[in-house]
């Protein structure tokens, strides 16, 4: 039944649609005792990649990447080598090294129509066999692939084309052993277009060149979610002599003004928990279909353009992507049910660099917007279908990793290391971080292994009790969560119930007062008005949370006649704004300025809310699908079917 000739013919293989391409009676089914991660079908155990060598040829016109994909591997004796695939049409499998590569057999399984894993790819070897070699190219259902149209991107001239891998969409592009629990080295030659730039988590180069060729080279052990490619019209600014940004030339006065603090965040960072490992960081910001605010991938954080606010008050999605150069990318999460581990981390790493930057009233600023934002969260995961889920440590055996991307991982797990500093005090809890990114880096790490560590380590050592099994094994929020406070979020509050109860106004109050000038009184004019500029962003998203849901219409229009916030160029913003607007039967008068942000943004974080409170007001129902559906081919595949979720759950 293994048939060899199916695959020599790779042009007539091309045709066969990957569901039915060589079905068997074999099926993947790897035993518990072998799988390593419940989200991968790799033998990880048996045979594991160690350096991954791609060679991709990108072609805009077909939006298809050909490529092979030269797995070095660790085989321990194994007779299959498995990898993971999803969307991906296979041409051929050969073993052995480039030069002296022989023919294989493959199975691929069938996949089930709701499959989320996508399929395995089995190849049969011998015990010594170190080299497999997969020759591919992409589909249409290449979901980590988002291909951009010239009206999509800045300069309108040139198309893009960018990868998101986290969680498991890298075996979209790539066919390799898709957990995070193994670490490999990779290298890549890659042909695009002669007049764009190709840029990869790794080495890369800041000139394009009248070839199109590029060589990258990633020579730390990094998971499969951390690679990534951009291709696009790209220019570079350094910021320093191992930090700069790429971006469209048309945004990148933008960004050098907008990121100018990263060689501080990167000294920051370092004082914090030791030295940054990865020689160069750059940011590469991508056009605003990017689903998310920031990919951490290692040595190019990709960035969402919606962090260029004109005015610096989102930085810290930058203090966070940095951070995960140690927590997720130095020391990361062994499976998805860990995620909290890259997460958590993350968001108290990216507070501290904060706090050392513009201080601790504003870090605590920062926590409490994100702490608001989780008490939704955990009320929105008590009333739904999986109340487990709020929980640190997940248990997505089953599901799709994407369902544990809440801000449970992200601001749950902040708050319990937030509130752990504050039993132990701050010094012994920055040694043993420290000692933590030094124990594990360049490993994986599970929830278990980090008690162990944290007893070991912290606890025990000295002789501290502290009830860590409620953070990781409960639901909910455990009673000794830290208690923030912000006087100036406070006074937000209070300006809002006073504007509600027509105590305030932002209306310009006109006075005039009697004053000596030499020998004659003058009569100078005095005006009086909260100007938008009076106060940062976190507090003015504070000001909205806290105003009633059905806010007349005549102050909604005085907030917008001197704050200006339907016009605002700051998402977060935006965001509350919008919801407000949405709740209160506001969006009659700003139509026009929603249609636009939800066209125009692509990043989940701030349609999903937005779309929501539409979708869940009979009066703007319609207005939201038809917007969605005008719209949904400039939305990448994570936004757009995290919508389609929505519009079908609101039904
Ligand atoms: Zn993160």
């Amino acid at each position: 039944m293994i048939k060899h000739i199916l695959f020599i013919v790779s042009s007539i293989a091309l045709l066969i649609s990957c569901d039915l391409t060589r079905t068997t009676t074999k099926t993947a089914n790897p035993s518990e005792s072998t799988k390593a991660d419940v989200h991968s079908y790799a033998n990880l155990k048996e045979i594991s990649t160690k350096h991954l060598h791609l060679e991709l040829d990108v072609n805009f016109e077909n939006r298809t990447i050909y490529g092979v994909a030269r797995h070095e591997m660790i085989n321990k004796g194994a007779d299959t080598a498995i990898f993971d695939i999803n969307g991906l049409m296979i041409q051929k499998v050969t073993i052995g090294e480039k030069g002296t590569e022989e023919e294989a057999d493959m199975f691929i399984d069938k996949m089930d129509k709701d499959s989320i894993l996508g399929q395995a790819l089995m190849v049969p070897i011998k015990k010594d066999t170190r080299f497999v070699n997969i020759y591919y190219q992409t589909t249409e259902r290449s979901d980590a692939l988002d291909w951009l149209d010239t009206n999509l991107t800045s300069s309108k001239t040139k198309p893009f084309l960018y990868t998101q891998g986290q969680a498991i969409l890298t075996r979209t592009w790539i066919p390799l052993q898709d957990s995070p629990s193994n670490r490999i080295t990779y290298s890549a030659d890659v042909k695009v277009p002669s007049d764009l730039l190709a840029v990869m988590s790794a080495k890369n180069p800041t000139k394009k060149n009248n070839e199109g060729k590029y060589h990258f080279e990633m020579n730390k052990p990094i998971p499969a979610y951390l690679i990534a490619l951009a291709v696009g019209d790209l220019s570079y600014h350094a910021f320093s002599e191992n930090s700069g940004v790429y971006a469209e030339p048309e945004l990148l006065s933008a960004c050098e003004y907008e990121f100018d603090a990263i060689p501080k965040m990167i000294s920051a960072a370092e004082q914090l928990y030791g030295p940054y490992q990865w020689e160069q960081y750059d940011i590469l910001v991508l056009p605003y279909s990017f689903p998310f605010g920031g990919m951490e991938n290692p040595m190019l954080t990709f960035a969402n353009p919606t962090l260029l606010a004109g005015d610096k008050s989102l930085v810290s999605v930058i203090a966070h992507e940095l951070a995960h150069s140690w927590s997720g990318n130095l020391v990361t999460n062994r499976t998805w049910n860990d995620f909290w581990l890259n997460e958590g981390f993350t968001v108290y790493f990216e507070q501290r660099i904060m706090e050392s930057l513009y201080g601790k009233e504003v870090a605590d600023i920062l926590a409490l917007i994100e702490f608001d934002e989780l008490t939704d969260e955990l009320t929105r995961i008590k009333k739904s279908k999986n109340p487990e889920d709020s929980k640190l440590h997940l248990a997505l055996e089953g599901r799709n990793p994407d369902d544990g991307m809440t801000d449970i991982a992200y601001v749950k797990g902040a708050f319990f290391l937030k509130t752990l500093e504050e039993r132990v005090g701050r010094t012994r809890f920055d040694a043993f971080l420290k000692k933590y990114f030094e124990r594990f880096q360049f490993k994986t790490v599970d929830t278990k292994q980090f008690i162990s560590f944290l007893n070991e380590e912290l606890l025990k050592k000295e002789h501290i009790s502290f009830d860590y099994p409620s953070w990781i094994y409960a639901e909910g929020l455990p009673e000794n969560c830290i208690k923030l406070q912000s006087q100036r979020l406070e006074n937000m509050g209070k300006l809002a119930d006073d504007f509600t109860n027509g105590k305030v106004s932002f209306a310009p109050k006109v006075t005039y007062k009697w004053k000596k000038v030499g020998k004659r009184r003058k009569k100078i004019k005095q005006v009086q008005q909260i100007k938008f500029q009076d106060h940062i962003v976190q507090e003015w998203q504070t000001f909205i949370r806290r105003l009633p849901r059905n806010l007349s219409q005549a102050k909604m229009r005085e907030i917008d006649r001197y704050l200006r916030f339907s016009y605002s160029g700051n998402s977060e913003l935006l965001t509350e704004w919008f919801i407000l607007s949405a709740n209160c039967g506001y969006v009659p008068t700003n139509k026009k300025e929603i249609s636009a942000f939800l066209c125009k943004v692509g990043r989940r974080k701030y349609l999903m809310p937005i779309y929501e409170a539409l979708l869940l007001n009979k009066s703007t129902r319609n207005f939201a699908v038809y917007t969605f559906n005008q719209t949904k081919a400039n939305y990448h595949a994570v936004s757009r079917k995290s919508i389609e979720e929505l519009i079908s759950e609101t039904k």
